[in-house]
């Protein structure tokens, strides 16, 4: 078989400083791991709470495998759902403080499927510009017309919103933090012209979950606006430091799900283990808040000692620096490797053209005095 044609693509990515090395990292406990050898700092993991590795979750894991074994075997809907899943459901409803949710296989299964299965190919889809991948996906294979926003700018939005509607349903789809400037969708904003030209609004809360709010529900919670939102999806595998991903909905919305969310339908359950250590994982959310105060607090000392040097405004987790410069940018994360911090090398696609970045994603487990020694190296 001739793959001449991607070899040629590929070579374009090595000359465009666009190659992505796969790199192999060992995980180690409290927001270390090992790379190459060396022991860093991981301020490239979404484990923003230090869950990933705590032993309380790590034990509810433990026990599910020694009674469920490892895979579920088989789609909820076929015969996968198990009295963990149950339980993870139930545990996610009482946090969200919802009649109802459904599990999928990750965020990106969550988005495609719940998009594609409650947007249909007469609505229109108001979508913003830096929403993740998943959300964009679900948009288009939903077949609906699709109009494309951005969040600093919403008086376009606003305008597109005032134009006729063509008979179907509008929806108004957003990340609640955005994945690479981490600064925070304007969800009151959003929520008014949601309820003003009758449209439904979907939020992503994939790195809100955990992080934001006063009980850690997620940026619909620390703006006040859950109650105003139509559907809620989130991830499990960021703050929960699981794997999976779920909705948090009405019943009504929960069985058409089951229906006709095909990423869900067509696609087997998680692990019981994982949903054991999930529901383990919420109920530290809730017992210990000090952690999410903790991320906090070290983010915010991070963000002033950058003095502004950053991307987006904020004041969460995620702290984005301009290199724009593919090679630069992988210089500058070389550097910081050897200096014992691992952070995100951020290039396009990902991004678009001219904003490649260094991606920092602050954790609960790190210690003041290496927030300092980072932004000092950030600094020269
Ligand atoms: C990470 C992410 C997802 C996907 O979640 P996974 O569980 O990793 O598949 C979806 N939406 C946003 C905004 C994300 O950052």
């Amino acid at each position: 078989m001739n793959w001449d044609w991607l070899d040629a693509d590929l070579q374009r990515l090595r000359d465009e400083d666009l190659w992505r090395a796969v790199r192999t990292i060992r995980p180690l406990p409290d927001g270390w791991c090992e790379v190459d050898g060396g022991r860093v700092r991981n301020l490239s993991s979404n484990d923003y709470l230090n869950l990933a590795h705590d032993p309380r979750v790590m034990e509810a894991a433990k026990e599910a495998i020694d009674d469920a074994g490892v895979g579920a075997g088989a789609s909820a809907l076929v015969s996968g759902r198990s009295p963990w899943h149950e339980r993870l459901e139930e545990t996610i409803c009482e946090f969200e403080g919802t009649e109802a949710a459904v599990l999928f296989s990750s965020g990106y299964a969550a988005n495609v499927g719940t998009i594609s299965a409650l947007v249909s190919d007469q609505d229109v889809v108001f979508c913003d510009r830096l929403n993740h991948a998943s959300l964009i996906d679900g948009c288009r294979m939903s077949g609906a017309r699709l109009r494309v926003y951005r969040h600093d700018r919403l008086e376009v939005l606003e305008r597109d919103l005032k134009k006729k509607s063509t008979g179907g349903r509008r929806w108004i789809v957003t990340d609640s933090v955005f994945s690479m400037d981490g600064d925070l969708a304007p969800l009151v904003d959003l929520c008014e012209m949601a309820d003003r030209y009758d449209a439904r609004l979907v939020v992503d809360e994939a790195h809100g979950t955990g992080v934001y709010g006063s009980s850690g529900r997620g940026v619909c919670e620390y703006f006040g606006v859950e109650d105003r939102v139509a559907v809620r999806i989130g991830t499990l595998s960021k703050a929960i430091g699981t794997l999976g991903g779920f909705v948090a909905c009405s019943s009504s919305v929960r069985d058409w799900l089951w229906h006709s969310a095909r990423t869900q339908v067509f696609s087997t359950a998680l692990p019981p283990a994982v949903c054991a250590a999930a529901v383990k994982s919420f109920g530290l959310i809730q017992s210990e808040p000090e952690r999410r105060e903790r991320l906090m607090s070290l983010s915010g000392k991070f963000r002033e000692l950058m003095d502004g040097r950053f991307s987006a405004e904020g004041e969460g987790p995620i702290v984005s620096i301009q290199v724009e410069q593919p090679d630069l940018t992988q210089q500058l994360a070389a550097d910081l490797l050897d200096d014992g911090f691992l952070v995100g090398s951020i290039r396009p696609p990902t991004v678009p053209y001219g904003t490649s970045r260094l991606r920092i994603c602050m954790t609960a487990a790190c210690e003041a005095n290496e927030v300092e020694r980072l932004a000092g190296l950030l600094s020269q």
